[in-house]
């Protein structure tokens, strides 16, 4: 699905969706092409397979998150 404005200027990636600190997904603004930050830190195209591993990273995170809060609440107490 690539436009013509994207094989000329390249693709614009804004953040569609936030994993985790270090993990993104990100889709072009114009052919809404989709990409994910892999554990090496680089884009790579957003596969079905990814979209997997990018689920299971943010319900991790998620819990993460709230164990942290839960943590903070015991402590201030
Ligand atoms: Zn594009």
């Amino acid at each position: 699905m690539k436009t013509v404005y994207c094989s000329v200027f390249g693709h614009n990636y804004v953040v569609s969706k936030k994993i985790t600190f270090h993990v993104n997904e990100y889709k072009c603004t114009h052919c809404r092409a989709q990409m994910t930050t892999n554990s090496n830190g680089k884009l790579t195209p957003l596969t079905p397979k990814f979209k997997e591993i990018n689920s299971v990273l943010e319900r991790i995170h998620k819990r993460r998150k709230f164990k942290r809060l839960e943590g903070l609440l015991i402590f201030e107490h």
